[in-house]
């Protein structure tokens, strides 16, 4: 080995790393000043929906918590009226958890539930430091809603909401089991 060969050894590198830097596109990305776009079929941390009008789409059913393999979601159920409503029909969740650090993200909760209520989302900004934090509340996975007027619980017109299930959709409306 000769004596300048660990220096031409050394440009050689630095040549390369500046040729890469200067001259091939950028693969790694600012996270989390910039974030990549998550694929159609992603499942990520879960979200409670709301009807266009607010009310909540959870009936406290507690299907969902039956549905999960890995017994990470906690339901209880109260009853509406229609001065203090948060969802349509006799009963809404006044207790829902899920213990993240259970959940395998097989989405089954979302399949079992018949309003559509749970709905495993595109946030994937899950981080915990103890047990306590890794269970998400009601108020943590509800959605947003657009103004005050529609939070949850409020007053409601009389005898208007009494369907729990207020559109039951056939099956056969999907369109993966059409039968041609
Ligand atoms: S995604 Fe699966 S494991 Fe997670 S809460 Fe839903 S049913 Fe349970
Ligand atoms: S999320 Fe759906 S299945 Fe679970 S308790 Fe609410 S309505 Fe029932």
């Amino acid at each position: 080995m000769g004596v300048f060969d660990p220096v031409i050894e050394l440009t050689k590198g630095l040549g390369e790393t500046l040729r890469s830097f200067f001259f091939e596109p950028t693969v790694t990305v600012n996270y989390p000043e910039e974030k990549q776009p998550v694929r159609p079929r992603f499942r990520g941390r879960h979200v409670l929906k709301r009807y266009d009008n607010g009310l909540e789409k959870c009936i406290g059913c507690a299907l969902c918590a039956a549905a999960c393999p890995s017994d990470a979601i906690f339901v209880e159920a109260a009853e509406n009226t229609d001065e203090k409503r948060y969802s349509p029909g006799e009963r809404y969740a006044s207790t829902y958890e899920i213990n993240m650090m259970r959940c395998i993200y097989c989405g089954f909760c979302e399949d079992a539930c018949p309003t559509e209520a749970i709905v495993l989302g595109d946030n994937y900004e899950l981080s915990f430091v103890s047990r306590e934090d890794a269970i998400y509340t009601k108020e943590q996975l509800l959605e947003v809603v657009a103004d005050e007027s529609m939070l949850t619980p409020r007053k409601t017109e009389k005898g208007v909401y009494t369907r729990s299930v207020p559109e039951m959709k056939n099956p056969a409306d999907y369109e993966r089991y059409e039968r041609k």
